[in-house]
């Protein structure tokens, strides 16, 4: 009998753990961007016609460019 009592004891007590870890999990989960971060819209440069990131490329009046020097020479003509 008292075996039974402590294998109660230990699932209630693996029960809590779990819903612990879960919830944990969950809120990971949620602290977590909507958007996986690695993943942008890739932009042509208009001089050289590298590819860049739309968070790294330059923008300028006439398209995206590589670099600030790049579209100084595109558009500071
Ligand atoms: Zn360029």
């Amino acid at each position: 009998m008292k075996f039974l009592l402590f294998l109660v004891v230990v699932l209630i007590g693996a029960w809590f753990w779990r819903q612990r870890s879960l919830k944990r999990d969950r809120q990971k989960a949620q602290a977590k961007p909507s958007t996986p971060s690695g993943q942008h819209i890739m932009l042509s440069c208009s001089v050289c016609g590298v590819h860049v990131p739309d968070n790294e490329a330059v923008a300028g009046q006439r398209g995206a460019y590589c670099s600030a020097e790049h579209r100084r020479q595109a558009e500071d003509l």
